[in-house]
């Protein structure tokens, strides 16, 4: 199988691409993949550089909304898996609109080119933020999108736009919609990566409100076993939420992440809160679990502990990223 992945240069798309290769997703062993990938300023060629050597690895730089771009590199691959966006909640406060642009219109013209040329499958990896923010219980893939940030609004965007190509010229899709994910190689500006930086330059971290607020956190390696299923069998036009079922306030985060990096309270610093920031994220996972046979893997304890380590141990990673990060 030949993958066209866009966005594999990012934090999520390089651990894909990465375990692909290195023989860590099932079935996948002999797929050969494009990366394709603008590498705007969470894009690292450095989070690739042990598969470049790989024969069955390629690279592209290139933007999905250049339709031009696409229309020269995607013939001749069998599926696309599109991480390609821009992610970062706290971005899109500030200047929304590039997330309209790369989200919904690049989105929009990775599926046109992907209708021109006989795409057999179109796997387009989304977030639970789409769902809003749910005080108890969980969120099946039947729950109507009610996004509050202009992020989650432009990628409810791209997955109806996702779902219109299905319907009006039956591409094979398939969404997925994943909690918060957790790994390495995550670039220093999300809160776990951010926070451990920090903490090991001896710096307060940042933490929003009342450190209230409630995620589900998914080891990104867990995530990636769950995409290559949904890519090979997954259901055309459906949804499939993934989640980790670790379940923390900000608070209790923090606390883990003190205790880790062997700093106290007295780094905790509280900030106001994000504009719109939802409250509580939880997926249910029944769907992908009883029809794909999904189920997380990463102790999540043994994961963090496996991430600070690996900050601890890659500082020439993350100081030249952290210091072109502007936020
Ligand atoms: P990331 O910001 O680390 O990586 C995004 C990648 O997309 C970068 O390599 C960047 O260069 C590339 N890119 C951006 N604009 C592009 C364009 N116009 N053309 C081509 N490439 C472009 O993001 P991530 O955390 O790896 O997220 C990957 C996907 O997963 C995104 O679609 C995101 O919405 C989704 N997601 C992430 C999380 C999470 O916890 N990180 C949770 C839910 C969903």
């Amino acid at each position: 199988m030949k993958l066209f992945v866009t966005g594999g240069a990012g934090f999520i798309g390089s651990n894909f691409v990465r375990m692909a290769l290195n023989g860590e997703l099932p079935g996948l062993e002999d797929a050969s993949i494009t990366v394709f990938d603008a590498l705007t300023y969470s894009g690292t060629l450095t989070n690739l550089t042990s598969v470049e050597d790989n024969p069955r690895f390629s690279f592209i730089q290139g933007d999905i909304r250049d339709g031009k771009a696409l229309e020269a590199a995607l013939p001749g691959h069998d599926a696309i898996v599109h991480f390609a966006a821009e992610s970062h909640v706290d971005r899109s406060v500030s200047d929304a609109g590039i997330f309209v642009e790369t989200n919904v219109l690049g989105t929009q013209k990775l599926l046109e080119a992907a209708k021109a040329h006989g795409i057999s499958r179109f796997v387009h990896i989304s977030t639970d933020e789409v769902y809003g923010s749910i005080d108890e219980g969980e969120w099946s893939e039947e729950e109507p999108l009610l996004p509050n940030s202009p992020y989650a609004a432009s990628k409810a965007g791209s997955d109806l736009m996702v779902r219109a190509y299905h319907r009006t010229h039956g591409l094979d899709t398939v969404t997925t919609r994943c909690s918060n994910n957790y790994g390495t190689h995550h670039f220093p500006e999300k809160v776990i990566p951010l926070f451990v930086t920090n903490l090991l330059d001896g710096l307060p971290v940042p933490l929003y409100g009342d450190g209230g607020n409630q995620r589900d956190w998914l080891h990104v390696a867990d995530h990636c076993r769950g995409i290559a299923l949904v890519l090979q069998k997954g259901r055309s036009g459906e949804i499939y939420n993934i989640g980790g079922g670790t379940e923390l306030s900000n608070r209790e985060l923090t606390d883990l992440l003190l205790h880790a990096t062997g700093r106290d309270e007295s780094f905790v610093n509280y900030v106001d809160d994000r504009l719109g920031h939802d409250r509580r994220y939880c997926v249910d996972i029944g769907k992908i679990s009883t029809e794909l046979g999904y189920a997380p893997q990463v102790n999540f304890q043994d994961g963090l502990a496996a991430v600070v380590q690996w900050y601890q141990e890659n500082r020439a990673w993350w100081e030249p990223l952290k210091a072109r990060s502007t936020i």
